[in-house]
C-alpha cells in the first residue's frame, strides 16, 4: 500500500496570523517533499480531543502557539527536560507507538538566528541584558544560560514576575528595576528585547540606549516591524543588531526534520517567502 503524505499543522486560536504555514509549506516546496503543513484553529475545550486524533488522521506532529503551549504539557506523554523548565511546548511529535513527545524550540531559535546573525557572537563575553519577563522570556532565559552567559541582568514593568523568573531560574539572574533598565546596559554585551513593546500597534520601548556598549549585540524578538526603532537606535550606536525573525524560523527547524525527514535551511529565500 502506498503510504499518504505525512501532514504536520500549527494548533492555535487564532491562527489566521501564524507564519508558520507560509516557513514550511515554504520547505516542503523547496525540497520537493510531499507532504501537508496545516493552520489548525481549536479552542481550549477541543485540544486534547485534536491532539489525541491527530496521529490517526495522519499527522507526524505539530506546532503549538498561543494560548496552548502550556496546557499542552498536561496532554502530552512525555516532555524534553527543555520543555518542563521552559513550562511550555511549541513542536509536539507524534511516535509510531502512539506515544506524543512535547519539545520546545523557542530556545533553540534564539540561539540560532544570534549565531547566524552575529557569527562573532560570544555568549561568555559578559553579562546578557533582558527587558521583559513574559512567556518568550523563559525561553531566552533558559537558552541564554545554557548559552553560557556569565550574568543575565533582567528588568520588566511588573517587578515581581522578574523576581519570580530570578527565584525559578537561579542566582545568576540578577533583577533590576524597569526605571533603571537603562543602566543595566552598560555593561551587557547582549542585549535582548523580549516585551512587545515597539511592534506595530503597540507603544515603542522608552528605554534609554545611551549606554549601550558599540561591541554589544543588540536583538529584538519583536519581527513586525522587522527593524524596531529599538534596533534601529543600537544600530546608530554602533551595536551588532539581529532581527527577531530569524527565531522565528529558526524554531521551526527542529520539527521539519523530525517531521519530513531532513533538515532545512534558513536563508533569504525563506525570509522572503515569509515577508512577502
Ligand atoms: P507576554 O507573555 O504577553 O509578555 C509581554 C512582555 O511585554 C511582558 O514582559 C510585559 O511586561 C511587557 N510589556 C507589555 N506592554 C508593556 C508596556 N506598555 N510597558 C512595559 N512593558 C510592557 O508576551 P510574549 O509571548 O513574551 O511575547 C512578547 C513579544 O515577543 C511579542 O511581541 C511576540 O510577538 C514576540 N515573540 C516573538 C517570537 C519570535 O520568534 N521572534 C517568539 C515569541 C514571541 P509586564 O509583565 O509588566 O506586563
Amino acid at each position: 500500500m502506498i503510504k499518504p503524505p505525512p501532514l504536520a499543522g500549527v494548533i492555535g486560536n487564532p491562527i489566521g496570523h501564524s507564519k508558520s504555514p507560509k516557513v514550511h509549506g515554504h520547505w516542503l516546496r523547496r525540497y520537493g517533499i510531499r507532504g501537508q503543513y496545516l493552520p489548525l484553529h481549536v479552542t481550549d475545550q477541543d485540544l486534547e480531543q485534536v491532539i489525541r486524533a491527530l496521529p490517526k488522521m495522519g499527522f507526524v506532529g505539530a506546532n503549538v502557539t498561543i494560548p496552548h503551549k502550556t496546557s499542552t504539557l498536561q496532554i502530552a506523554d512525555q516532555l524534553t527536560d527543555r520543555a518542563i523548565l521552559i513550562g511550555a511546548a511549541n513542536t509536539l511529535i507524534f511516535r509510531e507507538d502512539g506515544k506524543i513527545y512535547a519539545d520546545n524550540t523557542d530556545g533553540y531559535g534564539f540561539i540560532a538566528n544570534l549565531k547566524q546573525g552575529a557569527p562573532h557572537w560570544n555568549p561568555k563575553s559578559g553579562p546578557a541584558a533582558v527587558l521583559g519577563a513574559g512567556g518568550a522570556a523563559r525561553a531566552i532565559i533558559v537558552a541564554l544560560a545554557d548559552a553560557g552567559v556569565p550574568e543575565i541582568l533582567l528588568s520588566n514593568r511588573t517587578r515581581p514576575k522578574a523576581e519570580a523568573l530570578r527565584a525559578e531560574f537561579g542566582t545568576r539572574i540578577n533583577v533590576v528595576d524597569w526605571v533603571q533598565a537603562g543602566n543595566m546596559l552598560e555593561d551587557a554585551t547582549t542585549v535582548v528585547n523580549t516585551t512587545s513593546l515597539g511592534m506595530t500597534g503597540q507603544p515603542e520601548l522608552r528605554v534609554p540606549l545611551d549606554g549601550l556598549r558599540p561591541d554589544a549585540v543588540v536583538t529584538d524578538i519583536v519581527y513586525s516591524p522587522l527593524r524596531t526603532q529599538f534596533l534601529a537606535q543600537a544600530e546608530a550606536m554602533g551595536c551588532t543588531v539581529v532581527d527577531g525573525l530569524g527565531m522565528l524560523l529558526h524554531q521551526a527547524v527542529p520539527g521539519f526534520e523530525r517531521w519530513f525527514g531532513l533538515r532545512p535551511e534558513v536563508d533569504d529565500a525563506l525570509r522572503k517567502a515569509v515577508l512577502g
